[in-house]
């Protein structure tokens, strides 16, 4: 066991730098509670700190107003607080914005503000003269993402007279009316049924994109159901895609359904985030991770956090036996009802319920800041018969933390020689140094998280550099 550890294993025994007092975390009261420093001004300046550094993806020059956008629009992004563009939204929205419209590729990493990128160009390309007409599409692989890009459409355009907002997920779009939106955000299966039943009239979108791209257009996967959509809307349709991961089989694809667009890629070693310390927890066998993860909840006291398995059941499980020893808990997968799954959510992002065991349904997309640690519990696997490490899911679920700036932890069970060789495969494709966790060392386990979770700051990496000053 030893051995195979060792090839995971970086030099994890430097301490953490120590981080100056003030900055240090010291949460009020519960519903305050996140990884970021606990005073408004100080975010502001953290951030600040890191759009000016060069090297951070949040990075950029200009500001928002330089772009031209309609007044409503710019009250939105001021109602949202947003000071300054990151470099996806720099660099992409005046591609997207150009007229004639471009079709767009655009690859950014987890929480840099993809969403927004999207949103903006879609609220501009709106004709609010006709607000029940639908002329923009949105696709995202989960009712939860779907849901929630519609609620960030609706805050930007909050000041977007006329403007209407809706939900093609199950359950949402009542019969008798079909779609009377300008806006439609939807998971692919709903649409299609809605398209259909002659509900959603696709005549005059002006705007397709497509979240969570890779995802989207994976043959394995969504694929088809994305290329059906596809296949019935006007042709000179604007088609945009985004994603965080684009493998290489999949972005030839992608490059076909976005023909001639505009891309904008990532290199391999810019693809992890640096704010989030990826960890790994050496469990000496399965039956020991759930005895691990216990002792590990009593430790984490800070923030909310989610919990990854395999399975529906293997959540179900560990949400009774959590719950059995006290610990408040949601549990979130599949197997569940529609409005059921909204409501477990909301508890989850108003802070109410402080951990989530999910499932792959919600590795993509879901942005609850307060999120300070992710655990995968199963290392993903994909392939048939689970045979191959899922490394792009592994960097969607690390990347539920880690928000704009924020910094979290990742830990990552592993506890036999096919999950040791999986999680080590994935370091090896990001090269990342994982820190290793002993479950014999409390005291060194747990200081080296909240070490972490503590500091208001991704350590030293996010130090402005030289050059920038
Ligand atoms: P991504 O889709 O790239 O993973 P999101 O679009 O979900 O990331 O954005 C992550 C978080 O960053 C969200 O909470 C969003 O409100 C915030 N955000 C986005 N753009 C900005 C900005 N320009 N300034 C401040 N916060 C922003
Ligand atoms: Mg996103």
């Amino acid at each position: 066991m030893a051995d195979l550890a060792s090839r995971i294993t970086a030099p994890a025994d430097t301490p953490a730098p120590e981080v100056p007092s003030a900055a240090v975390e010291a949460p009020v009261d519960g519903a305050e509670e996140t990884n970021l420093v606990d005073n408004t001004y100080e975010v502001e300046v953290k951030l600040s700190d890191l759009q000016n550094d060069q090297e951070s993806p949040l990075y950029s020059v200009s500001s928002f107003d330089e772009l031209g956008l309609p007044k409503a629009i710019n009250d939105g992004l001021l109602a949202m607080n947003f000071k300054k563009p990151s470099k996806i939204q720099e660099k992409a929205l005046p591609l997207m914005l150009s007229d004639p419209p471009h079709n767009m590729i655009a690859q950014s990493q987890s929480g840099t503000g993809k969403t927004a990128a999207f949103v903006l160009t879609v609220l501009s390309r709106v004709d609010l003269s006709k607000p029940t007409q639908p002329q923009a599409l949105l696709l995202a692989p989960s009712r939860e993402l779907a849901r929630q890009i519609q609620m960030v459409v609706q805050t930007i355009g909050q000041f977007c007279e006329g403007l209407i907002v809706e939900a093609a997920i199950p359950g949402a779009i009542a019969r008798e009316t079909g779609v009377k939106s300008s806006v439609v955000v939807g998971t692919p299966g709903t649409v299609i049924d809605l398209i259909k039943r002659r509900q959603f009239d696709v005549s005059q979108l002006k705007v397709l994109v497509i979240d969570e791209a890779d995802n989207m257009l994976d043959m394995q996967g969504l694929g088809e159901q994305c290329s059906r959509v596809k296949s019935i809307l006007p042709k000179t349709i604007q088609i945009l895609l985004f994603s965080a991961t684009f493998p290489a089989n999949v972005m030839a694809f992608a490059e076909k359904f976005a023909p001639n667009a505009n891309q904008m890629k990532l290199k391999q070693q810019e693809l992890t985030v640096k704010g989030i310390s990826q960890m790994y927890m050496d469990c000496p066998d399965e039956k020991q991770k759930y005895e691990i993860l216990c002792k590990l909840y009593g430790l984490m006291t800070i923030g909310s956090s989610v919990i990854f398995v395999r399975t529906r059941d293997s959540a179900a499980e560990i949400q009774r036996r959590m719950e059995a020893d006290g610990h408040k808990v949601t549990a979130l997968h599949g197997a569940y009802e529609g409005a059921n799954r909204d409501a477990l959510l909301d508890d989850f992002r108003s802070g109410r319920s402080k951990v989530l065991i999910t499932t792959n349904v919600l590795a993509r997309g879901i942005d609850v800041s307060s999120v300070a640690i992710v655990i995968n519990y199963d290392i993903p696997m994909k392939g048939p018969g689970d045979r191959e490490p899922d490394a792009e899911t592994y960097l969607h679920r690390i990347g539920r933390t880690g928000r704009f700036g924020r910094v979290g932890v990742s830990i990552s069970f592993v506890y036999d020689r096919k999950s040791f060789n999986a999680l080590a495969e994935i370091a090896r494709f990001y090269n990342i140094d994982l820190i290793q966790l002993d479950p014999n060392d409390w005291d060194v386990t747990e200081k080296k998280v909240q070490d972490v979770i503590k500091s208001s700051r991704a350590k030293a990496d996010y130090a402005p550099n030289a050059t920038s000053g």
